[in-house]
């Protein structure tokens, strides 16, 4: 899973996901075992040995002890925590749809694109697709407490914080990604249209 990660994070990278050491990722083991990207990483570099350890607070453990994740693993926890087949979970900072959250409140409307059917459980490009826009915040419990208020609304494996960027998970990594690009090619569209 580390190879295969590192690998999506710099290829996510050249695609101008994750600018500014920016964006954070995690994936939970075959031992149930958390792990998340280092904090400050600069992602066209990540490697294998750049994730760490934590536990179900986010609290690096064993030869992590005392390094701090970045303050949004605490969305990853839960993401975990509400979703219980998630097991890799990704964070974009790519622009369409931080654009998309500047002309949408509340939701990002999807309706007719073929695309739409890489989310888990979408059969049709007719099919009327709502995914939740948060607002953002730098207070980590604050911006959770807005997730547990819209978590009957988050029906697709991703949401948009505005103005921020994406996250999206998936039961795999392959599962994970294809969520993440899904959304990302239907805020360009909207946002080209
Ligand atoms: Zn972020």
């Amino acid at each position: 899973m580390k190879a295969a990660l590192s690998q999506l994070i710099r290829s996510l990278n050249v695609r101008g996901w994750s600018p500014a050491t920016s964006t954070n990722y995690s994936f939970i083991d075959e031992h149930q075992q958390i792990w998340v990207s280092k904090s400050g990483v600069n992602k066209a570099d990540f490697t294998d040995s750049d994730f760490m350890t934590i536990d179900k607070d986010g609290i690096g453990t064993g030869m992590f002890h005392g390094v701090k994740p970045s303050d949004e693993t605490q969305i990853h926890l839960w993401i975990y925590k509400h979703f219980t087949d998630a097991k890799v979970v990704l964070h974009s900072h790519s622009k369409f749809p931080v654009l998309i959250s500047q002309f949408n409140e509340d939701y990002f409307p999807v309706q007719g694109y073929e695309l739409q059917k890489g989310f888990k459980g979408c059969k049709s490009h007719l099919e009327s697709l709502q995914i939740p826009i948060v607002d953002n915040q730098q207070d980590m419990q604050l911006l959770c407490a807005a997730l547990d208020q819209r978590i009957q609304d988050i029906q697709h494996h991703c949401f948009i914080i505005a103005e921020h960027g994406t996250y999206a998970w998936g039961e795999n990594l392959f599962e994970a990604q294809r969520h993440l690009e899904t959304l990302d090619y239907l805020c360009e569209c909207e946002f080209l249209r």
